[in-house]
């Protein structure tokens, strides 16, 4: 059987058409409450801004990751160093292990998805919470998240209804107040008996150890106070220089994300409690993790690709995301950032494949709020995957080369084509197999654009 972006695709379109309704329709209000939030402001400007301020990062991040820890250590935090996601894993696992954790409550993170830190918990017999809604809800259903910032974009009202009957017991026609109360009544109780809250990072500010987070929900800022140990997990590429560079980045990320003028909460953390302090966690460790990033960031042609804010914003406007939700790519960044990502942290070779879910139409370039240039490195990534193609392929598209770039050649191709599709009498040849029956019937003409210009130049 078929595998990758394409055959996943095409079951999801045959056997989910709601998948598609559901997605398209968030997709396009989210977009066109982006498209709202950027013309209320000066977005062009601001995202230059921002964009050459994430390239000045990346481009010193050794010296901002160093000073960023200084900080943090300065402030009461413990710093951890995760090459990979195993590493990850081991310093979860020596933690839990340290605080006789029994209870987690997480906050909604993509890296902790990559780290695939809900296996280790159900292995470790630790009971987990997503407290975000859409994160509980796929939790409950077993599945992961389709988008990043919704990660339940994909499910109805009635899938949803049927779900928490089933599992929390709520009527079968519950109302989605009744459905959010029903999942408040767990979540409430779990933020008050974990004993750690496990978060991502939307930022980290290198000149104060500053942790960001920005949430809808207040459930992030539960997470992170009630239990008494916090772990953060944050790519390396998370880091800012500066705390007035949040200025711009939170709005952006809002405006780009879902057209909110900024998130609901947004909490700056610096360090544990401190003695005179009500709340908030003993023990705060921050765990910096690699996992990939460092080759994106030795690779000219993809760095920029670690600006992402993670706003979604791309996944939005992309006329193929639309189509199936995030599932299909099958992997934790779906989208045109996916696209770009995924075979940058994880293999190269993914682009074989995830490089074809793309039109080209070049939108999430327009959109993107650190403008990270996604069409064009999504082709690098063809590029390079077309270099691993089967000899016979790159053969045939060796000659199509020459026939293109050679006048004398494409007249006469085209000649022999126009006959052989007038004596087959198919308007597409058959050599051209699947993929021109994916495309409208053309007819051909009798004549080329050439012959004809020529006739007309010369009756002028
Ligand atoms: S690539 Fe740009 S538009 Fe896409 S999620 Fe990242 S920041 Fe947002």
């Amino acid at each position: 059987m078929a595998k990758g972006y394409k055959a996943a695709a095409k079951r999801a379109l045959a056997e989910q058409p709601q998948v598609r309704e559901s997605v398209t329709r968030a997709t396009l209000h989210f977009d066109a409450n982006r498209a709202r939030a950027y013309a209320e402001v000066e977005a062009e400007a601001w995202r230059d801004w921002a964009a050459a301020t994430k390239r000045h990062t990346l481009s010193r991040l050794d010296r901002y990751l160093i000073q960023a820890e200084a900080r943090l250590l300065a402030s009461g935090a413990e710093v951890h160093w995760a090459e990979d996601a195993d590493d990850a894993q081991q310093i979860l696992r020596e933690l839990i292990d340290r605080y006789g954790v029994q209870r987690v409550v997480k906050g909604k993170s993509m890296l902790s998805e990559e780290l695939e830190v809900n296996g280790l918990l159900e292995r470790l017999g630790v009971e987990f919470f997503e407290t975000d809604l859409g994160e509980y809800i796929i939790q409950l259903a077993g599945e992961p998240p389709s988008h990043i910032v919704g990660p339940a974009i994909h499910k109805n009202l009635e899938e949803i209804r049927a779900l928490f009957h089933e599992k929390l017991g709520t009527p079968p026609d519950a109302s989605p107040g009744a459905l959010a109360a029903a999942a408040r009544k767990v979540l409430r109780e779990a933020f008050l008996t974990a004993d750690m809250g496990i978060s991502g990072a939307n930022f980290v500010v290198a000149e104060t150890g500053t942790v960001v987070l920005v949430e809808n929900e207040g459930n992030i800022r539960l997470s992170t106070s009630a239990p008494r140990v916090h772990v953060v997990l944050a790519g390396i590429e998370k880091l800012l220089p500066r705390v007035c560079d949040l200025e711009i980045f939170l709005q952006l990320l809002a405006r780009a994300a879902t057209g909110q003028k900024i998130g609901t909460f947004v909490s700056l953390l610096n360090g544990p409690r401190r003695p005179d302090e009500p709340d908030g966690p003993e023990h705060l460790h921050v765990v910096f993790v690699d996992n990939g990033r460092s080759s994106v960031l030795a690779d000219r042609e993809m760095y920029e690709a670690l600006s992402c804010i993670r706003c979604g914003a791309c996944l939005n406007t992309c006329p193929v995301y639309r189509q199936t939700g995030g599932h299909a790519y099958g992997q934790v960044y779906s989208g045109p950032i996916g696209i770009v990502l995924t075979p940058g942290l994880r293999d190269p070779r993914l682009a074989e494949d995830l490089g074809y879910a793309c039109s080209l139409c070049t939108a999430c370039a327009d959109v993107c709020p650190v403008k990270i240039p996604l069409p064009k490195q999504i082709l690098t990534w063809r590029v390079r995957s077309a270099k691993r193609a089967p000899a016979a392929e790159r053969m045939a598209f060796a000659g199509y080369a020459q026939l293109m770039t050679r006048p004398r050649f494409y007249r006469i191709s085209g000649k022999l084509l126009r006959i052989a599709a007038s004596l087959t009498g198919a308007p597409w040849l058959p050599v051209l197999g699947a993929w021109a029956a994916g495309h409208g019937a053309l007819e051909p003409s009798p004549k080329s654009f050439r012959e004809i210009w020529e006739e007309d130049l010369g009756n002028a």
